[in-house]
């Protein structure tokens, strides 16, 4: 059996970035990158907001880098899927899809969160080329254009604010005739005048050409089916965090978040840390994910110490 000091499981901008700190501090950490190696950044094409590019980067690109940044420092950066985990006692065992095993000292647990999707065959077809799930992401591309928000939660206000910011129109499509989001968001959207509610509406279909997206058709609950035009078709229908695998040890919160420990990474076991969006419901930036996997890698080295 392999025995690694530090394991790091998934390979976004929290578990790359805890690679590159954990080289550092010699813990000759192995990363699995799981599913999506880059993580969920690699659904966008430019990232604008990642500090330090003045021009925008390519997000596959920015991931390619922080990936060879950690292996040029030492990381262990392999393709694979961790199949199960056993977190009940030091040192933790994982088995990997390949049929290995491996026992760790610490592991930083960096799996990120999914968006959710509608489940629409035309969705899916026009994923990056008008369907985002990502407005901070992606709305600077639709500037001075008309593009929709689906859902009535925080997300879905806050990011039909910050579009209504950049863009001419922003429809918000809302299941109920309530919205979920706390009264000050939702007071934020109903003062925001270039944002229109469509109440009782459930998307049918997204519309498009090969240019990507051009409109929605919608039902009202009272049958009515009509079609909006737009360029975006944002989802913010929540996110769902990768957790599953350790929430019989690790302390997660009602939606599945795993709970750290103040401003650290600890969680309850120790030896175990959580970075980036799989214990953030709230920024989901790469930034922000970059950060907490610094944290994490301090706080594992802290804990490797003792
Ligand atoms: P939520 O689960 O709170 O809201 C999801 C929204 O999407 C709901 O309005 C829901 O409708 C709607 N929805 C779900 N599925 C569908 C579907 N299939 N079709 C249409 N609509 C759908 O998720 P959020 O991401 O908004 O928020 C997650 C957590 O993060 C919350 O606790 C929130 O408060 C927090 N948050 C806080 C922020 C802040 O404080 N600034 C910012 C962002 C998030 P319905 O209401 O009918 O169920």
């Amino acid at each position: 059996m392999e025995k690694v000091k530090c394991l790091i499981i998934g390979g976004g901008p929290a578990g790359y970035t805890a690679a590159i700190y954990a080289s550092r501090a010699a813990l000759s950490p192995v990363l699995y990158e799981g599913l999506e190696p880059g993580g969920q950044l690699t659904t966008t094409t430019v990232v604008e907001n990642f500090p330090g590019f003045e021009n925008g980067v390519d997000a596959n690109e920015l991931m390619n880098s922080m990936r060879a940044q950690a292996v040029r420092l030492g990381a262990d950066i392999r393709r694979g899927c961790i199949n199960g985990i056993d977190l009940s006692g030091r040192p933790f065992k994982v088995n990997i899809d390949t049929g290995d095993e491996i026992e760790a000292e610490a592991v930083i647990i960096a799996t990120g969160a999914t968006a959710k999707y509608l489940g629409l065959p035309s969705e899916q077809k026009f994923r990056g080329l008008g369907v985002s799930a990502c407005a901070t992401c992606d709305g600077f591309f639709y500037r001075k254009k008309d593009v929709a928000v689906v859902g009535g939660g925080d997300t879905a206000c806050e990011e039909a604010t910050y579009l209504a910011g950049l863009c001419r129109k922003v429809y918000l499509i809302v299941r109920r005739d309530v919205l979920r989001a706390s009264v000050a968001m939702q007071e934020r959207v109903k003062n925001t005048e270039n944002i229109e509610i469509l109440w009782n509406c459930n998307t049918q279909e997204v519309l498009g050409d090969e240019s990507g997206v051009t409109g929605a058709r919608l039902l009202r609950k009272d049958g009515e089916v009509f079609d909006i035009k737009i360029d975006g078709f944002f989802l913010a229908i929540g996110h769902h965090p990768v957790s599953e695998m350790f929430a019989k040890w690790v302390r997660t919160d009602e939606n599945g978040y795993i709970v750290t420990d103040g401003r650290s990474s600890e969680t309850n076991v120790p030896g175990v840390f959580a970075a980036g969006d799989v214990q953030d419901p709230h920024y989901r930036q790469a930034i922000t994910a970059a950060a907490s996997g610094c944290r994490a890698a301090l706080d594992a080295e802290k804990f490797l110490k003792r």
